[in-house]
């Protein structure tokens, strides 16, 4: 047995695939204290700031005080609190959804709420760059066909939709993509819902709060409202706490509520982290500036990646991929980096399409002008 793995684990190394953990000491930040050293990061998803912020940190010692730690139980059975129903109800009357449904995180969201939705005999088509977790969902639901789609390709989605008979068809998509920042093509894919009678499940997991009207996500930068979508979101990345919810109509959020088993069988999220997301809608929605600096540093860092010898793809989000190819190479690179004192993380298959190894550079609103410079001259000197 240990023979096995270390067989396996030789080859993760010998094919530049092995990963590591650093330990952070402290709270999030631009800086992170790790391996010994002080790291200017650009590794985080807390891209407003506000993993640390105060009125967060307040709102959980007070959740803290008055509801303790655990919440007992499935919130079915005996574990649903007041904060988490106080932040569905803040969330749904914020979207404009009729209902929300919390769940504990994104990737459970997604592994129940697929296989509840889609039901026996539906037809899936996913976008091939979905986050994992949305093709574990996907797996789990054992669809009748699935179709995985080139990523954003309209035209071979239309194909299959019309040609599929299934009585149910979901389209599944992330809403901004995770490892290359860019945006699905959210209108077209509501309007083929609408031409082929399909739905449509949005994991917004990396929109919310960084696009929109206020931080309400992708569907409000696009300006969309369909009675087809599905909406998804998670609280852990730019809400900067933990936990995800979905945002649909009163029937579908009720069935979810029945049927979605990572929702039943387990235990309520603790009260605690629900109080301070409530605190952190309050920030998201007031604190536009967040999302102007953000917007700013996006279009620095564009600017000033033009002379390097890596491709930067274009974003408008938080998220500014340089994408270097090969998987030694940029291993290199981030360690050339970190040897400069800034953590920007190595990413390889399979979270990418092999080949398309790349640095991920993540921009969060507490990040200054200076440091995305800092960031700029270190790649230069690393070229
Ligand atoms: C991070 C992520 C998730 C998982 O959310 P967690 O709350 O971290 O489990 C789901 N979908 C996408 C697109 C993500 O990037």
């Amino acid at each position: 047995m240990k023979n096995f793995y270390r067989q396996k684990l030789q080859n993760l190394q010998e094919n530049g695939l092995l990963r590591n953990r650093k330990t952070v000491f402290g709270p999030q930040g631009p800086h992170l204290q790790a391996d010994g050293q002080t790291l200017l990061a650009f590794a985080s998803n807390d891209y407003l700031g506000l993993a640390s912020h105060p009125d967060l940190i307040r709102a959980a010692h007070e959740a803290l005080d008055r509801y303790g730690l655990g919440a007992g139980a499935s919130a079915l059975i005996s574990g649903h609190s007041e904060p988490v129903a106080q932040l569905e109800l803040a969330l749904a009357s914020w979207l404009g959804q009729e209902r929300v449904l919390h769940f504990s995180t994104g990737y459970m969201a997604n592994l129940g709420a697929i296989p509840a939705l889609v039901g026996e005999g539906g037809a899936v088509f996913s976008d091939a760059l979905n986050h994992a977790c949305l093709i574990d969902g996907i797996r789990l639901a054992r669809p009748s066909s699935l179709t995985v789609y080139p990523h954003g390709d309209l035209a071979r989605l239309e194909e299959g939709l019309s040609r599929c008979e299934a009585a149910e068809k979901w389209i599944i998509t992330d809403g901004v993509f995770s490892m290359d920042g860019d945006i699905a093509p959210l209108a077209e894919l509501v309007t083929l819902a609408e031409r082929h009678d399909a739905r449509v499940l949005v994991d917004d997991a990396h929109g919310f709060g960084v696009l929109g009207d206020e931080g309400r996500g992708t569907l409000s930068h696009l300006g969309l409202n369909s009675p087809r979508v599905v909406y998804m979101a998670t609280l852990g990345k730019a809400a900067g706490v933990f936990g995800a919810f979905i945002a649909a109509s009163a029937e579908v959020i009720e069935w979810l509520l029945q049927r979605a088993r990572t929702y039943i069988f387990t235990t309520g999220t603790p009260p605690v982290l629900a109080a301070a997301c409530v605190a952190s809608l309050e920030r998201i929605r007031q604190d536009g500036f967040r999302r102007e600096r953000l917007k700013q540093l996006g279009r620095q860092l564009q600017e000033g990646a033009q002379g390097l010898p890596w491709k930067l793809l274009p974003s408008e989000t938080a998220i500014h991929p340089l994408i270097v190819g090969d998987n030694f190479t940029v291993t290199r690179i981030a360690q050339a980096l970190q040897q400069q004192g800034l953590w920007v993380p190595a990413i390889r298959p399979p979270t990418v399409p092999p080949g398309s190894a790349r640095l991920r550079i993540s921009l969060s609103a507490q990040h200054e002008p200076a440091h995305v410079e800092r960031l700029l001259a270190a790649l230069r000197s690393a070229a």
